[in-house]
């Protein structure tokens, strides 16, 4: 059962909240100790509390619209009260003392916080095994990485231990470890759902996304976040939609579907593509009109994005000093650089830093124009590309990821492997466009991703067309390996 169909029966039965909730903690007891989704899990008396209040509510009436769901947050999230690590010893001990406006979104609908998701440190990463704390393994081979760096809200949701996740993608990490999992993952249009309360890496690049087992609760769980906030001053200002009413067996109009020749080259595995193919034979067949269009500048678009997101990282990391913010040395008789270099030589892993060191030097005086100038020119030809393709065509499809998911140690220990694993999600985040991965097929006991870009704000059509997928391949509330003796 979905969390669309869980709310319904949880709003004429309050007392079945309890059940699935116990049911879902004897789940996690046994997957979590082989999978490693929670950095923090919230012990089941608390949660017990708090369904309480949620079920009383129900009986005067409330209906909120995730009431009684679980939901796993990606660690980069503040959460009032609940530790917030962003997988880094630079934050381990930090408590927020407020939440992000998701957080509100949900729990005003009635969702229920179960616990905060291990990630890449400061969301820097494609596998999540760049945590400062443990690794996370893939629930359909636990010898392999579940694509990061929302790894653990990907997980938790694939493996059942929670309903619905909320991650952030500043270069596809949503939608890499949505593919690598069987999930769906959605990255929203730039500014649709609001970043106050989301500790920043790339700040003009990353959205709040979440992660599922189907299409109509990415469409319920997106009507809840998206909509203006105030506080975030990049927040678009648009009236919240009701994204399940897309979610209809047939199209919604006449899609055109543009099919990216640079992304289906010889760079791709022979299983990823087969399984796209399959994937647009089903659209096709709906009366899908599908097309080759050629965008030769894509190529650029993977170092344009590091380039940026690491200049953008090396500004937003500033401020962890051990003084203002994050781990605190003992500063008696020590001169300020010194304190500083103490608590973040201490505070930040290596991938950190090094980020931090190019961003550092893509910005410095001398090498601003060869690098951060040239590739925010770049950014802009990206834009103007896709903005011509976008007004001819409804979508854009591509593979979300160029190969399988990745043996543990395999790609972290090759750079080159593990930046291009970003190479078909990053683009749309350069350009604020809307994105989502929906699982395609599965290959060998594991799963394959394809990825569906629209134009800005154009969420609806996206969830129609993976709705329609969705509903021709059979592929959602997948089960994977390690959870199948369980289910
Ligand atoms: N893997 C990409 C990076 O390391 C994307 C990460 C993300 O989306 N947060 O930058």
């Amino acid at each position: 059962m979905d969390g669309l169909e869980l709310v319904k029966l949880f709003h004429a039965d309050p007392s079945l909240i309890y059940e699935y909730v116990i049911e879902t903690y004897e789940l996690i007891r046994k997957v979590e100790d082989s999978i490693k989704s929670y950095i923090t899990l919230k012990p089941l008396d608390e949660v017990l509390k708090e369904c309480k209040i949620v079920s009383d509510k129900i009986k005067d009436g409330f209906k909120g619209r995730l009431a009684g769901l679980l939901i796993a947050v990606k660690d980069v999230i503040s959460t009032k009260g609940l530790l917030t690590t962003c997988g880094s010893k630079m934050l381990s001990n930090y408590i927020p003392p407020y939440d992000a406006t998701v957080i509100e979104r949900v729990s005003a609908e009635g969702g229920i916080i179960i616990g905060k998701t291990n990630m890449d440190e400061f969301a820097m990463g494609s596998t999540t095994e760049n945590s400062a704390f443990f690794i996370t393994r893939n629930p359909w081979d636990l010898s392999r990485v579940p694509g990061g760096s929302s790894g653990g809200s990907a997980t938790a949701v694939s493996a059942y231990e929670a309903t619905i996740s909320l991650g952030s993608d500043t270069g596809g990490s949503v939608r890499l470890p949505a593919s690598y999992t069987g999930t769906v993952g959605v990255k929203p249009t730039y500014g649709l759902v609001s970043r106050y309360g989301l500790i920043s890496y790339g700040t003009s690049l990353e959205q709040v996304g979440p992660i599922v087992r189907d299409v109509s609760d990415a469409a319920l769980i997106l009507s809840v976040l998206s909509g203006h906030d105030p506080r975030d001053s990049t927040s678009l200002k648009v009236e919240a939609v009701d994204y399940t009413t897309f979610l209809k067996p047939i199209p919604l109009k006449k899609y055109r579907v543009a099919i990216i020749k640079e992304c289906i080259n010889e760079g791709v595995d022979s299983s990823v593509l087969s399984s796209f193919n399959k994937s647009i034979y089903r659209l096709e067949n709906e009366g899908f009109e599908v097309s080759e269009v050629s965008i030769p500048i894509i190529r650029y678009a993977l170092p344009t994005y590091y380039i940026i997101a690491m200049a953008e990282a090396s500004s937003n990391l500033s401020r962890y000093d051990g003084i203002r913010y994050g781990y605190h040395v003992d500063v008696e008789n020590k001169l300020w650089d010194e304190a500083y270099t103490e608590s973040r030589s201490y505070g930040f892993g290596l991938e950190v830093k090094k980020r931090i060191l190019l961003g550092t030097f893509v910005l410095s005086a001398g090498y601003y124009d060869q690098y951060y100038l040239k590739a925010s020119k770049v950014r802009k030809l990206l834009y103007d590309e896709f903005s011509r393709i976008l007004s001819h065509y409804d979508v854009v499809i591509t593979p979300t990821a160029p190969s399988l998911p990745p043996r543990i140690g395999e790609a972290i220990s090759d750079p080159m492997k593990l930046y291009l694993s970003d190479i078909y999600t990053a683009t749309v985040n350069l350009i604020g466009l809307p994105a989502m991965s929906i699982p395609a097929d599965i290959v060998n006991d594991l799963p394959v991703g394809i990825q569906l870009i629209g134009p800005r704000l154009s969420e609806g059509s996206l969830i129609n067309i993976a709705y329609i997928h969705e509903v021709k391949s059979g592929l959602k509330n997948l089960i994977p390996t390690a959870v199948r003796p369980y289910v």
